[in-house]
């Protein structure tokens, strides 16, 4: 089965269920000023989950784009991780509850996908008899493959309000997969494939700490598509499946590298890959690069790529072009977004060229600087030497602390800030001084006493120049 054939099959599914599909949300969260991108199926919903809106229907199915910057550091090492993903995902606003997620779940898996359900292990939080007692009792899930776990792994809370147990479904690739023989559920290894999380928002967190019984109870689960995608697809990681394979046969045949000889190539195509996939969702979504807050996450991701395509001497610019494959892939789904992917690729083409320009220069510095502190067996990079490096030569101090700790070193990091606010203070007293004189503004405010109103053409008259 193929990805597009899953996501529909899966919202097909709850459409039976009696489900409203709706479209993903946009990765930049809208009226949601504590987020800065969408992370689960759950996060466009929050409103209908604390009451504060009344949801267009109880029952409510998607596939939602998300951007997880927490799971950059595990792109291309793990097979499971992306920093951009679809999550599928069911909901239910105070209508069905543990059993029937719990049990569709489960259909959905083994009977309209076909997956050996010999394979499937089960965990649950600690305290959940009922959990156990459907999983066990109604779905017949062996005893010794449920396993209960503790508030870390399978309790979903986030400091007071609606929160509860959850139970995940994960799948045993097998021995090969895992990290030794004995490794077991709950590893980090890619053995136990976590599937899919159901979590059963059953609770309130009172101020005092105490767990009330919710008056609506809700259902709100999330599967990853790429992870369904490498079960059905047979192969070895996300990255093999029909959603990455045109990108990484188009990366690797651009350059000198055989898919699948050296570990670290691969692992430098599938970050190129994903961030590539990030980058262009994200941009099409309306985050554009810049030095904050989403905008910033775009360049560091981009900047990101562009540093592990050097490793593999490709061409810089180079990533621009990988844009057009990425709508072929998943344009079917998100329609919208060919109309963009023009204007994406200039975007795209534009932040590689400034970053081209410094990489090199910026590199040199930052092994010189470690080569000097071995010397001297200091294992910290001084925080003004971070900023140098951010400010001059355009390196965000994420990627700095990356290549810093591949040679073993650390980053000073409060440092960093400290150089980060000065510049800050100097720049705002330079405004300020400027602003005590004949400001520019004071300036074309007496051209205009001068000349009067004036008609804008520059929209007329001159193209801006993007290439
Ligand atoms: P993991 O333990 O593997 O990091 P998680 O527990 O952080 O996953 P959840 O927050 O429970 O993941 O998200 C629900 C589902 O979304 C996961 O079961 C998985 O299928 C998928 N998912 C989560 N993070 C990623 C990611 N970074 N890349 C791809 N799929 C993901
Ligand atoms: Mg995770
Ligand atoms: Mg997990
Ligand atoms: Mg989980």
């Amino acid at each position: 089965m193929n990805s597009s054939e899953i996501r529909q099959h899966f919202l097909d599914f709850f459409a039976s269920k009696d489900h409203k599909i709706l479209p993903s949300a946009p990765l930049v969260p809208q009226d949601d000023p504590t987020l800065l991108w969408i992370n689960a199926g759950m996060a466009p919903f929050k409103k209908y989950f604390d009451g504060s809106a009344t949801p267009p229907k109880r029952r409510i199915a998607t596939s939602q784009k998300c951007i997880r910057t927490n799971d950059i550091e595990n792109v291309g090492k793990t097979a499971r991780h992306q920093t951009f993903f679809e999550m599928l995902g069911n909901f239910s606003f105070g209508d069905y509850f543990k059993e029937e997620a719990i049990r569709w779940g489960y259909e959905f898996l083994k009977d309209e996908l076909g997956l050996d359900e010999s394979k499937f292990w089960i965990s649950i939080y600690k305290d959940d008899d009922e959990a156990f007692k459907i999983w066990h009792e109604k779905i017949g899930v062996p005893k010794d493959r449920i396993v209960r776990m503790g508030k870390d792994e399978n309790f979903w809370e986030i400091g007071t309000g609606p929160c509860g147990p959850c139970s995940e479904i994960h799948y045993d690739r097998g021995i090969e997969y895992g990290c030794d023989e004995g490794c077991e559920l709950g590893c980090e290894c890619d053995r136990y494939l976590e599937v899919w999380n159901l979590v059963f928002t059953q609770y309130n967190k009172t101020e005092d700490g105490e767990y009330l019984d919710l008056p609506q109870k809700n259902i709100d689960t999330g599967v990853g598509l790429e992870r369904l995608a490498s079960l059905l697809q047979d192969v070895e990681s996300n990255f093999e499946t029909d959603l990455f394979q045109p990108l990484i046969n188009y990366i690797t045949d651009n350059c000198d590298v055989e898919y699948g000889a050296e570990e670290q190539a691969d692992i430098a195509v599938k970050v190129i890959a994903d961030h590539i996939r990030s980058v262009t969702f994200a941009i099409g979504d309306g985050a554009l690069p810049s030095n904050e807050g989403r905008g910033y996450v775009v360049r560091r991701l981009l900047r990101r790529a562009v540093r592990y395509a050097k490793e593999l001497d490709l061409e810089i610019p180079f990533l621009h072009t990988i844009v057009p494959l990425v709508v072929e892939v998943m344009g079917e789904h998100y329609t919208k977004l060919e109309d963009k992917e023009e204007q994406i690729k200039k975007i795209v083409k534009q932040e590689e060229k400034r970053f081209q320009k410094t990489l090199a220069q910026g590199m040199n510095i930052l092994e010189d600087i470690i080569a000097e502190l071995k010397e001297k067996d200091v294992a910290e990079i001084p925080g003004q030497k971070v900023f140098t490096l951010y400010d001059t030569y355009g390196f965000p101090k994420e990627l700095t602390a990356e290549i810093a700790a591949e040679h073993g070193f650390t980053i000073d990091e409060s440092g960093f800030e400290s150089a980060m606010q000065e510049q800050r203070q100097r720049a705002r007293e330079a405004r300020e001084d400027h602003d005590q004189g004949h400001s520019e503004l004071e300036l074309f405010k007496d051209i205009k006493d001068d000349v009067g109103e004036v008609d804008f053409v520059g929209y007329e008259e001159f193209e801006l120049e993007t290439e």
